[in-house]
């Protein structure tokens, strides 16, 4: 076999589903699965997998592709790197060249290094040099059950127990050091980086071994805790550990607790609470918001009051509303951590200290409130500013209302005088600070707005185009051509009748004519193959991947069908005439043409047929093109804009 024979077949045998399934969670929809995207923070599900033919497209940011494109997208991996793994899936081989076999190689090594490393701790554990590891997590409250499903290990105490472990697997220190788990000797030679350190194993959510944190057991040692450095495979930014575990608690419960450290996640879980991960790093980034909302749509953080997290938290608040979760907090009990509070006071106590959780500004709020409510008059101004300019770090139009509402019903305490008098000082205080806000503008330009529907949402993506043209003919060309990628008599139709340029979209006119081709090319008509013809990567692929998961409602009447072709027929024709209307316009201004010409007096015959100079006809379609299956009952009206048009121009 070779290359292309590998991919067809590495298409067959990967389901695109489990595919997806490891890094999103997917729900049905019809004959389609669904997900908020991977690829972009959204709120809706506009991420749509399609089992049949292996696609996914989201209709959101426009990512969409195969198996291939997929694996290269969310894991950042160039094409051979993806085949390869892909092949790997299928039980097949990839050949590689050169260049993608090194670096492909290098993560390998870096994984396997990883891999021989955390059976060397965990073995190290159990032996006689870990009795005082064992004695430590046993006093920590840390049980068996969970030294086993965490893997925990030891590092022991010396500088190349690792290192020698290693060389009998055949490993270099030079290899050693990419996996960051031995450090170069100024004099020559490595030496290990985690000794005498409690161990705990980072998995990515598929189960392999990435990195390692280290706990020391010395207690003159200045760093408690250390992490295994940045490597190929281990970006601490966009880790998060435990979750290879939590992940389907997280699903089950739409909601995931983050708490600091690694043995804050081991103590709730050994509590019995399973949704719960940390994150690595000193601060939450955007990445790790974006891995987390991608299982739940709550993500909630528990802060010590006092901790460097809180306080990283508040300086970070934009990243934490812009994410795509409903991220809140919930604050524990002053000089507590997650980790006694588990062991203290269970499940229950613990999950009583998750309800009351708060968005961050919400938290804000209150400690502003808290720090002001014995004081009135000016300090109440000063307060009303402070909690304004938290407000304005709301995006969301909405949501910010809601936060002031909440404010000034704590600040009137039950007195509603005094509420209201707090509402206003703090609309006014927000005038102030954002005097161009627009109220209903969603976060992202694409984004959805409030009460529009799937189906809306999903048509108003696929008539986006590059190109002045009205929405509503896109929509029509689009609904078109996704109906005409799903049922052959359509296709067939609609190929007798239709022109390549009587279509707007250069994207789509590539299909079209590939559809066509495959119509003529009597093998029988099989959608996918269009697609399958179309380049491997770029807009026309993407947009064929769109159009194929557009549903669209095959039942359209053919009375519609017609009406739809003639309109985008005559739209074309319009197009022709005002590049003419241009050349003639600059020919009479030149003195190249005469008024009297017999040009100029077909030019102005054709006009009027067409709407004429100055006319809009050709504009009113903007609202109702009428979408195939969905709108029929609109479709007569863009007629009658013709009509009146034609009326307007003969009168
Ligand atoms: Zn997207």
């Amino acid at each position: 076999m070779d290359n292309d024979d590998i991919k067809d077949e590495i298409k067959r045998r990967v389901d695109i589903v489990s595919l997806v399934s490891r890094y999103v969670t997917l729900q049905r929809a019809g004959r389609r699965m669904r997900a908020r995207c991977p690829f972009h923070e959204e709120t809706q599900a506009s991420f749509y997998v399609d089992p049949a033919s292996g696609f996914y497209h989201c209709f959101g940011c426009g990512a969409g592709g195969d198996v291939f494109s997929f694996l290269m997208q969310i894991e950042g991996l160039t094409f051979p790197e993806a085949a390869e793994r892909l092949a790997d899936m299928a039980g097949l081989r990839w050949r590689s060249s050169p260049g993608a076999k090194q670096a492909s190689q290098q993560r390998d090594t870096v994984r396997s290094v990883n891999e021989y490393a955390d059976e060397f701790f965990q073995q190290t554990l159990r032996s006689d040099a870990g009795a005082a590891a064992r004695k430590y997590l046993a006093e920590r409250g840390i049980n068996e059950a969970s030294v086993q499903g965490f893997n925990l290990g030891y590092a022991p105490d010396s500088w190349d127990s690792l290192l020698r472990y290693l060389a009998g697997k055949g490993i270099s220190g030079q290899v050693a050091e990419q996996a960051g788990l031995v450090k170069p000797r100024a004099t020559g030679g490595y030496y290990d980086t985690f000794r005498n350190r409690v161990m705990f194993p980072i998995y990515e959510v598929n189960g392999r071994v990435i990195g390692f944190g280290g706990r020391t057991l010395d207690p003159d040692e200045d760093a408690k805790y250390i992490n295994s450095p940045e490597t190929a495979l281990f970006k601490k930014g966009r880790t998060v550990y435990g979750l290879n575990l939590a992940r389907q608690a997280i699903s089950d419960a739409n909601q995931v607790l983050v708490v600091e450290g690694y043995t804050d996640v081991i103590s709730v879980v050994q509590a019995g609470i399973g949704n719960v991960v940390a994150c690595l790093g000193t601060a939450t980034t955007a990445d790790h918001l974006r891995l987390l909302s991608r299982y739940a749509d709550e993500v909630v953080f528990i802060y010590d009051a006092d901790a460097a997290g809180m306080e990283a938290a508040l300086r970070n608040i934009e990243t934490f509303e812009n994410a795509a979760a409903d991220v809140k907090v919930a604050v524990l009990p002053t000089g507590q951590d997650p980790d006694e509070v588990a062991r203290d006071l269970g499940a229950e106590g613990f999950m009583n200290i998750v309800e009351k959780r708060l968005s961050l500004v919400e938290y804000q709020l209150r400690m502003i409130f808290l720090a002001h409510q014995e004081q009135t008059g000016s300090d109440r101004a000063a307060a009303a500013r402070e909690a304004a300019q938290m407000l304005t770090k709301v995006p969301d139009a909405v949501r910010r209302d809601e936060f002031l509402a909440t404010a000034a019903d704590w600040w009137g305490q039950g007195n509603t005088a005094r509420t209201e008098a707090m509402q206003r000082v703090l609309t006014e205080e927000l005038r102030k600070v954002m005097p161009q806000s627009r109220y209903g503008r969603g976060r992202y330009g694409k984004a959805r707005y409030a009460g529009q529907s799937d189906r809306q949402f999903i048509t108003d993506a696929v008539s986006r185009s590059a190109g002045d043209h009205p929405a509503g003919c896109l929509k029509m060309e689009a609904a078109m051509l996704s109906a005409a990628l799903t049922d052959s008599d359509f296709a067939g139709y609609m190929a007798e009748r239709l022109a390549v340029e009587d279509l707007v979209d250069e994207r789509d006119r590539v299909i079209y004519t590939r559809l066509v081709e495959h119509l003529q090319s009597g093998q029988g008509y099989v959608p996918q193959t269009v697609i399958d013809k179309l380049p491997e990567a770029g807009a026309v692929r993407d947009r064929g991947v769109e159009l194929w998961m557009q549903e669209v409602d095959c039942g359209l009447e053919r009375k519609v069908l017609d009406s739809n072709i003639e309109k985008l027929q005559r739209y074309r024709a319009w197009r022709a005439w005002r590049e003419q209307s241009a050349r003639i316009a600059e020919a009479i201004d030149g003195g190249e043409l005469s008024p009297d010409s017999p040009e100029y007096l077909e030019f102005k015959r054709r006009s009027g047929e067409l709407g004429g100079p100055g006319s809009t006809g050709y504009h009113t379609y903007e609202a109702d093109w009428g979408v195939a299956g969905s709108n029929h009952d609109t479709a007569p009206r863009a007629d009658a804009g013709i009509e009146e048009a034609k009326d307007d121009e003969g009168s």
